[in-house]
């Protein structure tokens, strides 16, 4: 499954964000059989609807979507020439699909911050610095060799070709990411800025409802998605019980954690979208990227039901919410019979038929 690396600068709250997440850790309550490794986090996606469904169907649970954390120990300038923990770090971000950064906002003279000052700007300079350095370290070696393969063959060019683009890109300070580059002609090279990008800004609680500051960091780094939250206080939040976490929220302007934000936007910046199932036994998300077909989704629940996929039976969440029971959505005409060449919505809800 998809992963999201958690990367930034000693002392900025990594450790503190990830032990949150964990606390959120939905795998042993749905999957009791797997193996929770110690620097993943799997958190659940929030989603109302399942809460709807559930309602709607009489369902005895909900499953909502997942989305898994990498905590990447170590990055530091340098880390590019193999500084720190460099080498390890930067093969540990390979493996990721997306890079969560954590900036550190909050001031506390308690801790210390490695370059002496705190500042957003300079250290997210120093992050994706360090990040450019290694991917052009990558190209320098990869281009010579690509020059010498695409003399004798034509397909290699066109890999060629895109290289010398994202070297021009990287020498001018930018990421592939942001400065839009299209990760697929580039896979092979595996390199780190093509992966999308998100931010945590870790921010003191009583900054979080600052409109200046949120306008101010938002724009740093568009048009990658930013969250602000404070990494000591949803550490606090993700071990009381519901009614006092929503007090806590409340008195310090929020009306939702940051962890079910940085899940969401995690969630789709991951390029994943659900599609859901209710029955008696469970209202349930399901994980797929943007443009599966239904036998592809099928697949994700058994590969059997991809292989033996017949059709689907599919209305989206709001026309059944709207049509108030499955009965009636069908009578209306919004159960839709859909084929093996369906592209999935997000928020549709299905009954597979298939032949085993
Ligand atoms: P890491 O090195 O990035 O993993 O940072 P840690 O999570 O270990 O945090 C470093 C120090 O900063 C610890 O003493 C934390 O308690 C403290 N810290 C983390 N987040 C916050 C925060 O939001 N506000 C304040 N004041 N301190 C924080």
């Amino acid at each position: 499954s998809l992963t999201i690396g958690i990367v930034g600068l000693p002392n900025v709250g990594k450790s503190t964000l990830f032990n949150a997440l964990t606390k959120n850790d939905v795998l042993a309550a749905n999957y009791p059989f797997a193996t929770i490794e110690p620097n993943v986090g799997v958190v659940g996606v929030p989603d109302e609807r399942l809460g709807k469904l559930a309602e709607l169907f009489s369902s005895q649970k909900v499953v909502p979507a997942t989305v898994s954390f990498v905590d990447i120990a170590g990055i530091v300038r340098g880390a590019s020439e193999g500084q720190g923990l460099g080498n390890k770090f930067l093969a540990n971000i390979r493996e990721s699909d997306a890079i969560c950064q954590v900036i550190r906002v909050f001031t506390d003279p308690d801790v210390v911050h490695v370059e002496g000052k705190v500042s957003p700007r300079d250290d997210i300079e120093t992050i994706n610095t360090e990040l450019v350095l290694a991917d052009l370290q990558t190209l320098e070696k990869a281009i010579p060799r690509l020059e010498k393969e695409s003399r004798k063959d034509k397909e290699r060019a066109a890999l060629l070709q895109a290289a010398q683009v994202a070297e021009q890109v990287l020498n001018s300070g930018q990421t592939l990411f942001a400065a839009g580059v299209d990760p697929a002609p580039l896979r092979e090279l595996t390199l780190l800025t093509t992966k999308p990008f998100l931010y945590v800004f870790n921010v003191d609680a009583d900054e979080l409802a600052n409109e200046e500051l949120i306008t101010e960091l938002r724009e740093l780094v568009a048009p990658a998605e930013a969250i602000l939250l404070d990494a000591k206080t949803e550490s606090e939040l993700a071990e009381l019980p519901a009614e006092e976490a929503a007090e806590l929220l409340a008195s310090i302007g929020q009306n939702e954690p940051g962890l079910d934000q940085l899940a969401k936007v995690g969630f789709r910046t991951l390029g994943l979208q659900t599609y859901l199932t209710a029955g008696p036994k469970e209202a349930r998300a399901w994980t797929i990227p943007v443009g599966a077909t239904a036998p592809q989704a099928a697949g994700v629940i058994h590969t059997d039901f991809q292989r033996g996929f017949i059709k689907a039976e599919v209305v989206s969440y709001d026309q059944l919410m709207e049509a108030g029971s499955m009965a009636e959505a069908k009578s209306r005409g919004w159960v839709r019979i859909e084929g093996k060449d369906y592209v999935m919505s997000d928020g549709d809800v299905v009954e597979f038929r298939f032949n085993v």
